[in-house]
Order: C-alpha cells, then structure tokens, then sequence
C-alpha cells in the first residue's frame, strides 16, 4: 500500500519529532476554524492555518478509550475489541506490537504521554511503548497542569521524541474557570440554535451547556497555546508533525441526546489538524473528502518513513490521506450499532431501528429518510455489517478484561460514566 520500514533493521533513529494532541469530548463545529460563531478556539485557529484541516473528519467511536485505541491501533473498534471505557487490554508480549508508541519507541524515539482523565490511565494498557506514561492522578486533571507535566519532559528531552498530550475540558461536568466564563447566551447563539431546531432553544439549560461547553474550549485552546509556544521555542517547529484531533465530539441536547457514547453526527464529527514537516512540501490547505480518525497513523507513517512492520501497516483501516482517499467513515457503538457517513448519506444503524440522513440537504440531521430510500438505507447496512462483520475474520488485537478495578470503577462513575459490575 506505502512504503514501509522494518522495526528491526532500522540502523537509528530516523524521522522527525511527532506531537499528537487529543482533545476529550471536542466537537468540530464549536471551533473557530470549522465556522464556529463564537471565538472559541483562537490559537486552534492559528494552528489550523498553518496545517491539513480535514472538514469531514469522523470518529471510529464516541467512547474515550475505544476512539483512542483505534487511533493509535488504525483499526476499528471491533478489531481491537475494545468497545468501553472499562475495558482495559494486554498490548505485551504481541509480535509485532500494534500500538504507535511501540513501534516509535523500538525504532529510538523518545516517547511519553500526559493524558487528563481515567478512561485512559494507566492501567488500560495504552502506556506500551511509553517510556513515560502520566495517567491524571485522579479522575481527570485539567489541561494546565497536563501540559506543565508535558513541558518538563520536553524540557531535556532529546530528539526524535513522540509526544502525546490529551485533554479532557469539554468533557461534562462542564466547569470552566472564570477566567474563561466568558459566553453568554447571545443571538449568535439563537441562531445557531434555530438552524439545529433544538427543541426549545430558549431553554437555559441548553444554553447554559452550550456557553460552559465553549468555555471548557477556550480553557483547553489557553493550554494548548502554551504548549505550542514552548514547542517553537525549542526550534525545529519546521519539522515538527504536530496533530490535534478529538476521540469524539459531544451532544448539547439537539436530538434531545446530551453528552457522548450516542452515534449522532455531532457525538462523531471530530477536528483533525495536521501540520507535517515543511521539508515533505505540503501546502496548508483546507480539505472536504471524508476521513476517519483511523486514517491518522497510517498517513504519518506513510509521509515520515516511520518504522512498522509491513504486516501490521497491510491491516490498517486506514488511508494514506496524501494519496488515497475513502468512500465511507465508519464508527461504531458495540458490534451491532454503527455509523457510516459517505458524501450523500449518514446511515445510523440502532438495536431496534435505523436512520438515513441526507448530508447535502439536511446537514444538521434534522430529517430521518430511511422510509422513503430503502435501496441507501440496504446498501449502506450490507456495507456497515460488512465492515463490523470483519471483526469475526481477524478476530481481536488484543486480550481485552472487561472487568475494571473497584478504583477505576469509582473514577469512571465520578466521571459519569455507567458501569454495570459485569
Ligand atoms: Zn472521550
């Protein structure tokens, strides 16, 4: 498919310095730089300007840890076997290693994380192939803290380093501080609500949740300032590849539906920015083709020459976004409900029904269609069932635990989170 290297014939190191930054519970449409009618986002924005913005880009799944382990796995929640956030998984002793950290740090890279809350702490199994792995502490950490801990690391740090920083703000509670308490309901906001038919968009709730949702953006757009400042004032931003992305995005009550989990548009309608290294020659540029967020480590490994056995690069889901691109975006909510987004259509298939919305018409979902396009509705469900239906082919990556510490069990319930005991 691309070329790739074998983790152990790499004489060294080899390749630039990557930063992939994670932003818990972000949807696309609440930033600036995506059309956002508020200034939420100001140095996203700025990054963005400089990077690939990918317009259409979607979650496998709006679950914090199942999104995250198919990024950094491309493969889609069914392969990892990874569907909820109690799960935790055993990446050791799996030859060749799936997970990007593992293979970056055979091949010399220096490789650590900083992630904010507890579906992803240290005990899921993410930290293989870190060196350094900060789990939050307690449930959830916020983001200034998480990039003061991820700035003493870069501090004297050599390169080439992967650098993962994950934030978690715009997750619920919604509890920004003051200093960004700055939105308030305003008609900017009754438009933007009256465009989605919310259905009563002169409910303070609803806009009480839009205007500390934006503010938990802003506090996280502060952090990730201070983060990319310290990154240019170590030189070589050039030929940094930097990422920033969201494992999922978040209901505000349109649909009637509040937070994740749920497979609405706006649960999976993620951001994806990309800054490569200027010496690959990419021009920043704003992009409209569908992509999933499965297609991110394959198009860093394809462009930066990154060292993965050709073995694991062939069962990627995911696309080299500089030379190939996809149909569909498929995301997924346990191995019988899933999403699939092409050009026209978004087909949502539930326990009990299905949904068709026609994407160029109906943006904002507002129209179910299935009734009346029951060809769509069975060609995009054969596609769907045959895209999860892969999980029984190659079976799971991983030796997946379903059955959570009493620990992790109270930080996911503090987090609001339901975890039945099974
Ligand atoms: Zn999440």
């Amino acid at each position: 498919m691309f070329p790739v290297l074998f983790g152990g014939c790499v004489p060294g190191p080899s390749g630039p310095s990557i930063v992939v930054v994670t932003i818990d519970t972000l949807r696309a449409d609440h930033l600036g730089s995506y059309g956002y009618f508020r200034d939420t986002s100001p140095n996203l924005d700025r990054f963005a300007r400089e990077s690939l913005l990918f317009e259409n880009a979607f979650s496998t799944a709006a679950v914090t840890l199942p999104a995250h382990v198919a990024l950094w796995t491309s493969r889609y929640p069914n392969d990892t076997g990874i569907f909820r956030n109690k799960y935790v998984f055993s990446p050791r002793g799996i030859d060749p290693p799936r997970l990007f950290a593992q293979w970056l740090r055979d091949g010399g890279w220096r490789t650590a994380a900083f992630v904010s809350a507890t579906p992803l702490g240290a005990e899921t199994g993410l930290p293989a192939g870190f060196e350094r792995y900060k789990g939050p502490g307690h449930s959830m950490r916020p983001a200034a803290e998480t990039t003061d801990r991820a700035l003493a690391w870069l501090a004297d740090v050599d390169e080439p380093y992967f650098l993962w920083v994950h934030y978690f703000e715009p997750h619920g509670p919604y509890a920004p501080p003051e200093a960004f308490r700055r939105f308030e309901a305003d008609a900017g906001l009754d438009a933007f609500l009256e465009a989605r038919e919310f259905a009563d968009s002169t409910d303070a709730d609803v806009r009480e949740r839009h205007d500390l949702y934006d503010g938990e953006i802003a506090a996280t757009d502060a952090a990730f300032s201070r983060l990319v400042a310290a990154l240019q004032a170590r030189g070589g931003w050039d030929e940094l590849a930097v990422v920033v992305t969201a494992d999922h995005g978040e209901g505000l009550m349109e649909h009637g539906v509040a937070g994740h989990v749920h497979l609405g548009r706006e649960q999976l309608h993620v951001p994806l920015l990309m800054k490569l290294p200027r010496s690959l020659g990419i021009a920043p540029s704003r992009r409209s083709e569908i992509v999933s967020t499965v297609d991110i480590i394959p198009t860093l490994v394809a462009n930066l020459g990154l060292p993965v056995a050709a073995v694991v690069a062939e069962e990627f889901e995911g696309v080299d976004l500089l030379r190939e691109s996809r149909q569909e975006a498929f995301s997924q909510a346990g191995q019988s409900r899933h999403s699939l987004v092409t050009d026209a259509w978004r087909f949502v298939e539930h326990p009990d029904r299905v949904q068709l919305f026609d994407r160029r018409s109906d943006p904002h979902e507002l129209l179910d269609v299935a009734a009346a396009h029951p060809e769509v509705v069975a060609r995009l469900r054969a596609r769907a069932i045959e895209l999860a239906g892969e999980a029984t082919d190659s079976g799971v990556l991983f030796e997946v635990q379903a059955r959570p510490s009493g620990e992790r069990r109270r930080q996911l319930r503090a987090l609001g989170y339901v975890v039945d005991p099974d």
